[in-house]
């Protein structure tokens, strides 16, 4: 099994090797194929097992292949519940898109909203978010999520675990209806497959 087996394209084969990755990791051999199908996926994947990639490598995938409007409308968001998972996965996103026509950004709470709005503004492919900053900057009109394609749920135990259930149903309904969804989650509750149920729409189940 390689990356380019799993077809994705040159720019993110070139970023992966420059990651210095071999082989794609359990999570990401079976998520990645039926991300890039379009399908809703639902991952059981602990932090450490690869999963940023499992879901971002398809994501840059899909839109680099896919382009569209020239202004750039937020067409993939990425919630993750902490601040310090969405600086993460946005390093993550920039590595595997420096290849790649793609522009990114990270919203979170705690500091000044004035430069990540600025860089909004710029025209952004994908947004790594915290639910409350997210849901900040749109009611203030900062940012839109009405031509999202994807949305992941990173972490969704712990979106649970801090309470973040109210905004993330909040979130869903500022998307369109039309979307692909990616949860990923470490571990599975009845309330994670109540949300799971919510959200997805006839999702391929993948295991690490
Ligand atoms: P994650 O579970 O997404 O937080 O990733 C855990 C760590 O594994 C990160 O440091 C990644 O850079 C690294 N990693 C992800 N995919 C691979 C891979 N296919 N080969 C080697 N390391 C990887």
């Amino acid at each position: 099994m390689s990356f380019k087996s799993l077809g994705l394209s040159e720019p993110l084969l070139k970023a992966i090797s420059k990651k210095g990755y071999e082989t794609p990791s359990p999570i990401q051999a079976k998520a990645i194929p039926p991300v890039l199908e379009g399908k809703d996926v639902l991952a059981s994947a602990q932090t450490g097992t690869g999963k940023t990639a499992g879901f971002t490598l398809p994501l840059l995938h899909y839109l680099s292949e896919n382009p569209k409007a020239k202004f750039r409308p937020i067409r993939a968001l990425i919630l993750t519940p902490t601040r310090e998972l969405a600086a993460q996965v946005y390093d993550n996103v920039k590595e595997y898109s420096e290849f790649l026509n793609i522009r990114s950004a990270v919203i979170f709470g705690g500091v000044n909203q004035k430069p990540q709005v600025a860089r909004i503004r710029q025209g952004i492919d994908v947004l790594v978010a915290t639910p409350g900053r997210l849901i900040d900057l749109e009611s203030q009109g900062a940012l839109s999520l009405k031509r999202v394609e994807v949305f992941v749920l990173d972490e969704a135990d712990r979106m649970l675990d801090m309470g973040f259930l109210r905004d993330i149903e909040r979130v869903m309904k500022l998307m369109p209806d039309k979307r692909q969804n990616l949860m990923f989650s470490a571990t599975f509750s009845k309330d994670i497959k109540k949300l799971a149920y919510s959200i997805l729409n006839n999702p391929v189940q993948v295991e690490a």
